[in-house]
């Protein structure tokens, strides 16, 4: 296989030189950091005076985290290290846990953001001769315009769908011969469930590419998507902090997605200890945003859970890869003193063929108990009226969930279309347990 590069020299980078790299952007942000109204406190409290106390890698240590709620503490210009009339954009997360943050861009900041996500596009064998159609939400969200702009940048037509709209989405493809999307997994498993159901034609189209992200999926969701719909997948990781997308991404190898080492520096911690784990060793993210001068964050602890790979990638980039990241530390559910991630339960359904497109987890007191419910569509094909089969199914899923997460589950089966589908993150979990019971 010959692999395709954007920027070949930053991403085949030898690992002395990216990390000598590294340490000088660091520098520069720390420099700029520094005039941010929050930073200068927290640095210097910290005893860091300036650029020059960064002699070493391992110097980043003396930097104290942050945390999503000192973003909030900064709300709103906080962390501006720029005057304001220098900022020509703002993003927002999309807020799934909490109060939205915001962050801000000027013009080299979103050209550098741009440059990155353009990276990601070509390195999995995008050209211009592609047609890139971006099912996700525009706005506030970084998915929309960052990956929008990355597309251009490459030199795709790019076509600006958003999300939803799923019926107009199969006229854009078919109409305008899209050969790549981009939207999150669950959008990418509505869109093939609904063009089943209009009765479009697979053959019709011209898709052979997706860019799946903005939520946690298993392998065996990529695998589903991608032969259902006949198209490559390649995870994509950001989050509005870090820029959005653009942080991690695989390459055409499609095993890890590699990080994008001189833009970020990348940490992985025990959420407990807050010491660095092993190499190899699953811990929450910590990034260091290297390329925005206008909102600088450091040492940010994502919440996200991953871990690096040990072994370098066969596509010769010698930026490290992360593993799929199955999901948050406060994704956790505890379901009468089990811990359970939704991952683990999606990772069951989800290699099961008579399982559908859609799933969602509903918990519940019951008495001093809590009991959950796994709401799971079915295949047409298995949905009968025949009742016999459906019990079955129910019996098998209901078991090995059970040997999979030693917490015995409802399950329910629905039609095809039935549970509520989501454009944007899907909402999978829905724990209506009081919440200081
Ligand atoms: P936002 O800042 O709203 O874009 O949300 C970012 C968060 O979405 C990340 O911190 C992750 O928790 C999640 N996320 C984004 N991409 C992925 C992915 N490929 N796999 C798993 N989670 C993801
Ligand atoms: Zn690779």
């Amino acid at each position: 296989m010959t692999f395709q590069y954007w920027n070949k020299k930053m991403e085949t980078l030898p690992r002395p030189e990216l990390e000598a790299w590294q340490l000088e952007k660091l520098r520069e942000t720390v420099k700029q950091a520094l005039r941010a109204p929050f930073y200068r406190k927290r640095l210097t409290e910290a005893g860091i005076r300036g650029p020059e106390d960064f002699k070493t890698p391992g110097d980043l240590g003396r930097i104290p985290f942050t945390t999503k709620q000192d973003l909030r503490e900064g709300f709103p210009y906080g962390f501006l290290a720029v005057p304001r009339e220098e900022v020509v954009r703002l993003h927002a997360s999309s807020g799934t846990t909490g109060t939205p943050t915001t962050i801000y861009f000027n013009a080299g900041d979103l050209k550098r953001w741009t440059g990155f996500v353009a990276r990601c596009i070509y390195g999995t064998g995008c050209t211009r001769a592609d047609v890139f159609q971006n099912m996700i939400t525009y706005g506030l969200f970084t998915g929309g315009l960052g990956f929008h702009a990355g597309g251009e940048e490459v030199g795709m037509l790019v076509i600006p769908s958003g999300a939803g709209n799923t019926t107009r989405q199969f006229h854009l493809m078919r109409d305008f011969g899209t050969t790549v999307v981009h939207a999150t997994p669950s959008f990418l498993l509505h869109v093939e469930a609904k063009m089943r159901e209009e009765g479009v034609n697979r053959e019709h189209l011209k898709l052979k590419r997706a860019f799946a992200g903005a939520e946690p999926y298993s392998e065996d969701t990529r695998r589903r998507i991608e032969d259902l719909l006949k198209i490559d997948v390649y995870n994509s990781y950001g989050l509005s902090e870090m820029n959005g997308p653009g942080v991690a991404f695989e390459c055409q190898h499609k095993d890890g997605l590699h990080l994008w080492e001189d833009g970020y520096i990348a940490e992985i911690i025990n959420p407990d200890t807050l010491e660095p784990v092993r190499d190899g060793e699953r811990g929450e993210l910590v990034l260091t945003v290297l390329c925005r001068e206008a909102d600088p964050i450091l040492r940010y602890r994502t919440r996200d859970l991953t871990a690096f790979y040990t072994e370098p990638c066969p596509c010769g980039r010698t930026h490290r890869r992360l593993c799929r990241i199955k999901g948050r530390t406060d994704d956790m559910l505890i379901i009468n003193g089990v811990n359970i991630f939704p991952s683990q339960i999606e990772e069951v359904i989800m290699a099961m063929g008579e399982v559908g497109n859609n799933y969602l987890i509903e918990i519940e007191k019951e008495g001093e108990l809590d009991r959950l419910t796994v709401k799971t569509e079915v295949t047409p094909e298995t949905f009968m009226d025949d009742t016999r089969p459906l019990n079955a199914l129910k019996e098998k899923i209901r078991h090995t969930l059970q040997a999979s997460i030693t917490c015995n589950p409802r399950v329910e089966l629905h039609e095809s279309g039935s549970l509520p589908a989501s454009e944007g993150k899907a909402v999978r979990v829905i724990d209506k347990r009081p919440r200081d019971g």
